[in-house]
């Protein structure tokens, strides 16, 4: 029996991809020279007032639609005070009271629905670099102010399992709507980690320690697994737990009190009186909906009902964005879903199954162009893998190849049924085993074909030749 129940809880941050700001007309991009993205707004001048960027508000109401939410028809921003040197204005404009959006949940694969909180717009904090030992610290403007989504789930999450799927399936809907890209290692998505455990079947919450912006689905998992194991080991000994917040170190693979709750700041939450309220009419909220692409479950069915394809693969070809608007361009270009499926899920997908992130190492045009000399008979199908893998190696293209090392020479039937009656001669054994159960030795048969032919005779035309010779 489990002693104790699993109590996890994440605060998921995103930031939008707008072309600019959420409360100035700055450039929001990643990795330009430091502060050279900023104006008076977002470094904190006296004077400056922020303007609110329509797209923001929008694709934070995009996001509500992607997880169900209550969209709401009014909303309102707050200041959240506190210094910091990556906050010049001393508040980060946010939203308490009247977020965005509320309600709405993911449904995992285990059946469990994982329900939201609430999902709110706010702004980024600027970037400190840390240089050497008394060497002292830059600090980058560029961030600061960069539209954030902050979702806030129910803890109703058990296990660091599907804390992981949860965040998974919220980055990829996320992507496929369009709004964000969560590069993680750019620090596009990364979540606070809220965590108590309670005796097995209790309905009362154990006291939370939470852990701050983790930003790799693996981190999140080890530190998950780090804290329940922690806080069940005071458990055991009879120890009280405090609500705290703990720093997780990833190289040490431990955490560390960073703040009780003793120390916890009073932000004076106030509304900001710069900016005005919103309020969001029905209508507003449906126009919203229709600039919706089609987010992954839309995709899943269309595969299945317009293109055939299995569940399986349906499920398997919109994991991912960029999957799944490859396997699209493929299709786009040859009209033969199943097949195209197939190449992606044997070929393509077992190259890259390690990398969260990837491109596959070879254009739509160029798979489909190999795809089609199969199914055309042109090549064989293991030529036509050899023939793949050569692309990806050389870099070269399909039809390049196929010319430097001639492989549309057909090997002719009369050729075939040469080497077919060299077999026989040379084989009574399988004559003879023939006779008795033909299937037993047609692979044996097949292949040595194939090895007399480079690997170029066609399958089905072996296959309808054996018994010209064999019977
Ligand atoms: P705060 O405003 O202090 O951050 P919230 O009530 O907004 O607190 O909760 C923040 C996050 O903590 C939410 O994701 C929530 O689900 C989670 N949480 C709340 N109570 C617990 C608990 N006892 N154990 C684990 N997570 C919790
Ligand atoms: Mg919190
Ligand atoms: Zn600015």
């Amino acid at each position: 029996m489990q002693e104790y129940d699993v109590v996890i809880g994440l605060e998921i941050h995103a930031e939008l991809a707008t072309k600019t700001k959420c409360f100035c007309n700055c450039k929001n991009e990643f990795g330009c020279e430091p502060n050279t993205n900023t104006c008076p707004v977002c470094t904190g001048m006296p004077g400056g007032l922020p303007i609110l960027n329509k797209t923001a508000v929008e694709y934070c109401i995009k996001a509500g639609l992607c997880f169900g939410c209550d969209i709401n028809d009014y909303a309102e921003f707050d200041r959240k005070n506190y210094f910091y040197p990556d906050l010049p204005t001393a508040y980060q404009i946010s939203q308490l009271e009247y977020p965005l959006c509320l309600h709405g949940g993911v449904k995992l694969s285990n059946g469990r629905f994982i329900r939201l909180n609430r999902i709110h717009l706010e702004e980024d904090a600027g970037k400190l670099i840390h240089l050497g030992p008394d060497e002292g610290t830059l600090v980058d403007y560029n961030r600061g102010g960069t539209p954030l989504i902050e979702m806030v789930t129910e803890p109703d999450i058990t296990s660091a399992e599907e804390a992981v799927e949860l965040l998974k399936k919220m980055r990829e809907a996320l992507i496929f709507a369009g709004i964000a890209n969560c590069k993680m290692e750019e620090g596009g998505m990364r979540c606070d980690v809220n965590i108590s455990l309670k005796p097995a079947g209790s309905s009362k919450f154990g006291v939370r320690t939470e852990m701050k912006n983790i930003n790799s689905f693996k981190s999140v998992a080890r530190a998950i697994e780090y804290e329940v194991s922690r806080q069940a080991k005071a458990l055991r000994l009879g120890e009280k737990l405090t609500q705290e917040t703990r720093k997780w170190d990833d190289e040490k693979g431990k955490n560390f009190v960073m703040r009780t709750k003793e120390q916890a700041t009073d932000y004076r939450y106030f509304p900001d009186p710069d900016i005005f309220p919103i309020s969001i009419s029905r209508d507003d909220v449906e126009a919203i909906r229709k600039t919706m692409p089609m987010l992954p479950d839309e995709r899943r069915a269309r595969y299945i009902e317009e293109f055939g394809l299995p569940e399986y693969d349906a499920e398997l070809l919109t994991n991912s964005k960029y999957v799944s608007d490859y396997f699209e361009n493929c299709v786009a270009n040859y009209n033969e879903p199943k097949k195209i499926s197939n190449w992606i899920m044997v070929e393509l997908l077992k190259i890259v199954k390690d990398q969260e992130e990837f491109v596959f190492p070879i254009s739509e045009k160029d798979l489909t162009y190999i795809i089609k000399l199969v199914e055309d008979k042109k090549i064989n199908k293991t030529t036509g893998v050899k023939l793949l893998n050569k692309v990806i190696e050389t870099g070269k293209a399909p039809e390049v190849i196929v010319k430097e090392d001639n492989l549309l020479a057909t090997i002719s039937e009369d050729e075939i049924l040469a080497i077919l009656k060299d077999v026989y001669n040379n084989n009574p054994k399988v004559v003879e085993d023939y006779k008795n159960n033909p299937n037993k030795v047609k692979g044996f048969i097949i292949g040595q074909v194939m090895r007399a032919t480079g690997g170029k005779a066609n399958n089905g035309v072996i296959v309808n030749l054996i018994p010209k010779v064999f019977e």
